[in-house]
């Protein structure tokens, strides 16, 4: 673990001057030669591999990480098809939100896919990896222990690399606000302007076991505590849901060794809870996951209250749908970026 420094002292909203530099598409990589003080971006730097299940496909599926060059961003890649398919990451690569995020090129329904995203994006926004290249060999990532932790470990275990670009961010300049029904079944998702990137998630369950634990959490990333504090976090169930889950073809991977499961009571699995509030945080780790389709980290303060997949890639749709709504950034003097983005790897 490497010191975290001092929180930072929070900038007025537009950093003036030449450390922090607006981001023309088109610039960049091809020769130019980068301050040597940029904040830069990152990749892995070895390839590994791991095997699991899809937890909605029960499918096996082999998954092998790679090093990418600056710019290329995340790219996932079906290696099980006759001619591979590349599917990038965007918010417009969504193509379905049922209980995971699913992505195809362009977010074409038709077109090959790759399911169930988040927990290895969110992992990638954890160590600020920016540029990737997933290969696949079937249509949804392994689901492995249920959280981002094994994600961390094999993104760790590779190695994190610099590279000679600048790391490029996404700064929220207005609030930008979605919702869904209306009354007490109304859910929302917001981005507020901020000098780095937190998180504020509530949830609401009517229930013993849920009741029992905290349904709010807030958390920096500039903490640095993204590894101890929400990587493990495993994604939840209900008995009641599993078998209609099933009946739709979802979840039919999914058991304890991957899942927190709940009855009417109670949580089923004999060692417990990792966090007292892990079902809170795992929206959390969920919510900057979906984020993270951007390819890029965002400058901003997520909060929301009941949101899953769907109310989170509509919040990014709704922010793309306004350029105003934000400006893409670097920074020459990585001293000026929020804290948190440069404490994190390599030696984290
Ligand atoms: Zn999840």
């Amino acid at each position: 673990m490497v010191p975290v420094r001092p929180s930072a002292v929070e900038l007025p909203e537009r950093v003036p001057g030449p450390p922090m530099t607006a981001f023309s598409d088109g610039s960049g990589t091809g020769g130019t030669s980068y301050n040597l003080g940029m904040l830069q971006q990152r990749t892995i730097k070895s390839l590994t591999r791991a095997v699991g299940v899809g937890m909605h496909s029960g499918q096996r599926v082999e998954l092998t990480l790679r090093p990418a060059a600056p710019d290329a961003g995340i790219m996932f890649r079906r290696i099980d098809l006759p001619v591979p398919v590349d599917i990038p990451v965007s918010a417009q690569a969504v193509c379905d939100t049922r209980m995971a995020s699913t992505l195809s090129p362009g977010g074409d329904p038709g077109a090959p896919k790759v399911q169930t995203v988040e927990h290895l994006l969110s992992a990638c926004a954890g160590l600020g990896i920016d540029n990737l290249v997933v290969d696949i060999t079937a249509e949804e990532l392994p689901i492995l222990d249920g959280s981002a932790a094994s994600f961390v470990f094999l993104l760790q275990s590779a190695g994190i690399a610099l590279l000679d670009a600048p790391k490029r961010f996404m700064r929220i300049k207005r609030a930008v606000e979605v919702d869904e029904a209306k009354g007490a079944a109304r859910k929302w998702a917001r981005l507020d302007p901020f000098h780095g990137f937190k998180l504020s998630f509530e949830i609401d369950f009517k229930h013993p076991a849920l009741d029992q634990t905290g349904q709010r959490f807030e958390f920096d990333m500039s903490s640095g505590r993204y590894k101890h504090d929400i990587a493990r976090a495993r994604t939840f169930g209900f008995t009641k849901d599993v078998e209609l889950m099933r009946s739709r073809g979802l979840s039919r991977g999914g058991s304890m060794d991957n899942a927190i499961v709940v009855d009417d009571y109670k949580v089923l699995n004999t060692e417990g809870l990792r966090y007292d509030d892990e079902f809170v945080k795992h929206k959390i780790l969920d919510a900057i996951g979906d984020m993270w389709v951007l390819g890029h980290p965002l400058l901003a303060a997520y909060s929301a209250f009941k949101s899953g997949h769907a109310l989170n890639n509509k919040l990014l749709r709704a922010v793309l749908a306004d350029q105003t709504n934000y400006e893409w950034i670097t920074f020459d003097d990585e001293t000026r970026a929020p804290a948190g983005f440069t404490a994190l790897a390599p030696a984290w």
